[in-house]
């Protein structure tokens, strides 16, 4: 289970409660169907404190009964589902060149999935916030039109995140101390639910552990491939922050002190070679001739068609860029010691052609043998990785067993 804030520490009977709600919903969760007795068997609780706990789930509709099953020894039991269909829990990402809602109920089911064309690198701050408001408006609009209450929102950023929720600095987007969950929350003005704003590595690597190709892994890393390159790292289950929130920062390492310049104003950082614009600069000379690139799908589009082409240029770049990412993921498995990089965004489109050079460099130079077991492997998720994460996240505190308002 991933801890995402830290647990609450049970203190009187009401935080009992709590905690107690969380272990049936998560048992739920994990293997439903199942009876009280199962989960009474299995968490050690006792029988009459599941049921009331159940009975209270089943009236706010957050588990539901399926029916009986009798192929077990003794009489029929009633078999429990997680339900969740009142409510809904909403996750944003800011794009290199799109904005992206998902939304998602409690028992995991995508309920959305829009993308907005956005070019928020040119567009800045103020602009960014009217959009991603207007975007949430009608994801909001939507889920409440189909009677289900908002639980929460957060919003993933390419950039570094503080504990309040503001943007010190994302300089693929070109921000500076962007107070940015609170602009939210003062644009969406009362919601009735939370608004919180995260890295959309920290996010991406809640929707993998969730719901990708390593779901349940306990060390597992995301790289994000976008605007900036950031990693989202769950080490022993937990999500690695550091004291202030800053950990993750993949792209800012030096990996050659004479490379090119980042827009962070340093060189050589891992993302000033391997960041989008960057991969786009490399590989396609002549697309920023009128200007910053505003859409890079039918960039990457190119770039996929000439190296399936085997366009010799295209695929000696590509190797170089995937032996940069190899160089930052062998830093992450020397630190860490993951099970398993997970690479998303532009990474995983370019993956047959980066991914042979960066593994190969990922294992040259980790000390552990074979990289200390460490996969890379590109996102089996599609590139609302960091959204579907959003969402995950929003729904933290009723995990967390705290019933939902009302
Ligand atoms: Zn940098």
């Amino acid at each position: 289970m991933i801890s995402i804030h830290n647990e609450p520490q049970p203190t009187d009977l009401g935080d009992v409660r709590v905690a107690n709600r969380a272990v049936v919903l998560r048992h739920v969760r994990l293997h439903a169907p199942c009876s009280r007795a199962d989960i009474a068997a299995t968490t050690g609780l006792n029988k009459a404190t599941v049921s009331s706990l159940v009975t209270e789930l089943l009236d706010r509709r957050l588990v539901r009964e399926t029916g009986l099953t009798g192929n077990r020894v003794g009489r029929p039991a009633t078999m429990l589902v997680l339900d969740g269909s009142p409510y809904a829990a909403l996750g944003l990402q800011i794009g290199a060149d799109d904005l992206v809602v998902v939304a998602v109920d409690p028992g995991g089911n995508r309920l959305l999935t829009w993308r907005r064309a956005f070019p928020a690198p040119t567009a800045g701050p103020a602009d960014t916030v009217r959009a991603l408001v207007t975007l949430a408006r009608r994801a909001i609009g939507r889920v409440t039109g189909q009677g289900r209450t908002v639980l929460g929102l957060t919003v993933g950023v390419p950039g570094l995140v503080d504990t309040a929720g503001g943007v010190p600095l994302a300089s693929g987007l070109g921000w500076r101390d962007v107070p940015l969950a609170a602009d939210l929350r003062t644009a969406l003005r009362e919601t009735g639910f939370t608004v919180t704003v995260d890295t959309d590595a920290n996010l991406a690597v809640l929707a993998e552990q969730r719901h990708g190709a390593y779901a349940g892994a306990t060390d597992l890393v995301h790289v994000t491939g976008g605007v900036s390159v950031g990693a989202g790292v769950l080490a022993g289950g937990r999500l690695l922050r550091g004291g202030r929130g800053h950990a993750g920062e993949l792209g800012h390492l030096c990996l050659d002190p004479a490379g090119p310049p980042c827009p962070c104003g340093r060189r050589g950082c891992l993302a000033a070679s391997t960041a989008l614009p960057a991969v786009v600069a490399r590989l396609l000379p002549d697309a920023t001739q009128d200007g910053p690139v505003t859409d890079y799908l039918p960039e990457l589009d190119r770039i996929v068609a000439s190296a399936r082409q085997e366009d010799p240029a295209v695929l000696a770049g590509l190797a170089e860029i995937g032996r940069h990412l190899g160089h930052g993921a062998s830093i992450l498995a020397n630190l860490l010691n993951p099970e398993a990089i997970v690479v998303g965004g532009h990474f995983a489109t370019l993956a047959p052609w980066l991914l042979p050079a960066a593994r190969a460099e990922l294992v040259a130079r980790t000390l552990a043998p074979q990289a200390g077991g460490c996969r890379l492997d590109a996102s089996t998720l599609d590139s609302a990785a960091p959204a579907l994460g959003g969402a995950t996240a929003a729904l933290a505190t009723i995990e967390a067993g705290r019933l939902p308002a009302g």
